[in-house]
């Protein structure tokens, strides 16, 4: 059959949907300049497809602009077509950054900590995720048998990722029903967040090539586990010397971990609103089930919103290369580039303003009555989308953060999705995101 490739590029917006448009791979030098046309208030269409209120009405024109150095191209040699995609900026007419594009505040955010901290990031984002083919089988948690079931899916997997340029690290069954795991190695600055998305769609992709369908939605069953976005973080500076471990310091964490992860603690309750953002994500951050329920630093804990996470040497040079924390109270509905820009604002706050490091935890918190909590400094997460809203809309540090008119839009945006879920029990509300993520 006749062809002509196509270019997918993607601006991966509010709703932690991958949208954009395609052009002929021919004409990449023009679109490497001039991008494609993009309407302001396709960023209100929500995960559920309505549009929710948007300042923009019917009016304005943007560009989406693909970088060169984001290209994926994926060719599964099954005789289907060859996947194309790139990652863009969304721009005014000008070229300057619009104030809505994730990717740019992203860039931001990166800048404003290496201003203020005189660090670059190095991070990671490790994903979980579930087949939604039929009943899955019962006793395969961190199984061979769950993992022999798919291991032809995750050898295509893996291959498809090293296609797309990324390094992936490990393919494992996790504990829930059909649940795996995919982790893939360390990447600096925005990079991290586009190879997010690049795994996520990518993962999508591979699953379609064997006609099946994987969601990444935070939760599928309330009775059940989530699925998590485990972002996990480091430091270097300018010069690529690490900077986030100290042998000297409270649990190795150098002054500047220390104060950054003191900042993402202290904003926590209202950045959740964009690291979680669904209305189920606060089915998952609840005690006991290893993801995140209050605002603490943990060592080696796996219930913490932030995590130190072990070291396989003894080698102080390895060991100052290899430590890094993870943040845990994060899902698939969050635009991998918001949740990271979120992080790393609050972290940066925490830097500017010397916060003293946060004590660290290793016991468990939900035994605490609320009063015990605060006393120790901690507060319980909020417990339902529309609280995690209020604290943001309420938090004027969090705001100002962020280019003028984008919190307010944020909030307009999630409204427009919770409207979307009136009159339906949890069990509704589940299915409906496990089938948009
Ligand atoms: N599934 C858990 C979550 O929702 C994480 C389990 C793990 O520690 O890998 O975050
Ligand atoms: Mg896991």
């Amino acid at each position: 059959m006749i062809t002509n490739p196509l270019v997918f590029v993607i601006t991966s917006d509010i709703a932690g949907k991958s949208r954009g448009k395609s052009f002929p791979l021919k004409e990449m030098e023009k679109r490497l300049k001039r991008g494609v046309g993009w309407t302001p208030t396709n960023v209100q269409i929500t995960c559920f497809d309505a549009i929710a209120e948007s300042p923009f009405g019917s009016l304005g024109d943007l560009l989406l602009i693909p970088d060169a150095d984001s290209k994926v191209k994926l060719d599964f040699e099954d005789g289907g077509p060859v996947e194309r995609f790139m990652i863009g900026d969304v721009t005014d007419l000008d070229g300057q950054p619009w104030n809505c594009c994730t990717r740019s505040i992203l860039k931001g955010a990166l800048e404003g900590l290496k201003d203020a901290g005189g660090v670059e990031l190095i991070a990671a984002f490790e994903h979980e995720f579930q087949f939604r083919a039929g009943l899955a089988p019962k006793g395969e948690p961190y199984g061979l048998n769950g993992f022999t079931r798919r291991r032809q899916f995750g050898e295509t997997l893996m291959a498809a990722l090293e296609q797309a340029g990324l390094h992936p690290d490990t393919f494992m069954k996790e504990y829930g029903p059909d649940q795996y795991e995919v982790t893939i190695g360390p990447s600096q600055n925005h990079r991290a967040a586009d190879e997010s998305l690049i795994l996520r769609e990518v993962t999508r992709m591979t699953a379609a090539r064997y006609g099946e369908t994987v969601t990444f939605t935070p939760i599928q069953d309330p009775a059940s586990v989530g699925n998590g976005v485990h972002i996990h973080m480091s430091f270097v500076t300018e010069k690529g010397d690490p900077a986030t471990y100290d042998a000297e310091g409270l649990a190795g964490m150098s002054p500047v971990t220390g104060a950054f992860i003191a900042g993402v603690l202290k904003y926590l309750d209202s950045i959740v609103a964009f690291t979680a953002p669904s209305e189920i994500s606060y089915l998952r951050l609840t005690p006991h089930r290893w993801s995140a329920a209050y605002n603490n630093l943990g060592f080696r804990d796996r219930e913490a919103s932030i995590r130190i996470c072990p070291v396989t040497s003894t080698d102080p040079e390895s060991i100052a290369r290899q430590y890094n924390f993870e943040f845990r109270a994060a899902d698939c509905a969050a635009s991998p580039h918001l949740a990271l820009a979120a992080i790393i604002f609050a972290g940066t706050q925490g830097i500017k303003d010397k916060l003293p490091m946060p004590k660290v935890t290793e016991e468990d918190l939900s035994l605490l009555d609320e009063a015990a909590l605060s006393e120790r400094g901690y507060v319980r997460l909020p417990q339902t989308l529309e609280a995690a809203l209020e604290r943001l809309d309420a938090n004027e540090t969090v705001r100002s953060w962020f280019p003028a008119e984008f919190v307010d839009v944020y909030l307009a945006h999630k409204k427009g999705e919770l409207a979307c879920l009136e009159g339906m029990d949890t069990a509704a509300r589940c299915a409906a995101y496990a089938a948009v993520y």
